[in-house]
């Protein structure tokens, strides 16, 4: 069995046992079966979705994934939460432990223009056609770095990205001064980087909340799932409050 099936495999059982929703959403490349999972699919009013795995070689997003699943006790969610995970968004380059998808593309730079729209893209943007989401996060590993730093939309929230910045200060040291594409982060909060990512899509589609974090990738796997599960959570938590 491959890496990505083997994966797989693991969280569907993970999902039967908390009895949520594992759904497959289209098929990559034939033989890589994109899914997303979905817990209170029903009478919510709110929804809250995260991804991880746009870049395969990146793990720990759909190692936290399984882990949050794993974890779950569905009481203490409130019923009026929907909250949609795409657990592998980029199936092929997970399997293959590459960044690419299995065009070599960079699907992170392709959903905002309708011309540049892979499989990978139109199935994930499909699967939340009718959907109003309230608060987007993107996991991301950044695999050159020890320090965190996140990319997010709408600086009227700033001071809600701030908290989550705090929050892993708990766990990494923040990346206070990084130059990327011209831009300069500023305490570890890139804001508004228009980069045709799935984050950036999200804003220009009226997310409110949209966020990427870059988890520090030369850290130890069982601090970046601990971290990234407490991102969730505080994501949860906020969501749940308003
Ligand atoms: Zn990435």
């Amino acid at each position: 069995m491959n890496e990505y099936l083997h994966y797989i495999s693991k969280l569907k059982i993970a999902c039967s046992k908390k009895n949520l929703d594992f759904l497959k959403i289209g098929n990559v490349n034939k033989n890589y079966p994109l899914y997303k999972i979905v817990i209170n699919g029903y009478n919510a009013r709110k929804t809250i979705c995260f991804s991880s795995g746009i870049h395969g070689h990146e793990k720990s997003g759909p190692l936290t994934i399984l882990q949050f699943i794993n974890n779950l006790n569905r009481y203490d969610l409130p019923l009026y939460l929907k909250i949609i995970i795409f657990p592998v968004a980029n199936p092929y380059g997970f399997n293959t432990n590459s960044r690419y998808n299995y065009q070599k593309k960079d699907l992170n730079r392709c959903f905002c223009n309708p011309q540049k729209l892979l499989t990978e893209n139109k199935y994930l943007l499909k699967s939340l056609y009718n959907e109003k989401i309230f608060f987007f996060h993107a996991l991301h590993d950044d695999c050159d770095e020890k320090y965190f730093y996140l990319y997010a939309y709408n600086k009227n929230n700033e001071a809600i990205y701030r908290k989550i910045v705090n929050k892993v200060s708990q766990f990494f040291p923040i990346r206070h001064m990084k130059k990327m594409y011209g831009k300069v982060a500023s305490q570890g909060i890139f804001m508004d980087h228009e980069d045709g990512s799935f984050e950036h899509k999200m804003y220009l589609e009226h997310t409110p909340y949209s966020i990427c974090t870059e988890i520090p990738g030369k850290t130890k796997t069982d601090l970046k799932i601990r971290c990234n599960l407490d991102i969730i959570d505080f994501i949860i938590r906020f969501s749940s409050n308003r």
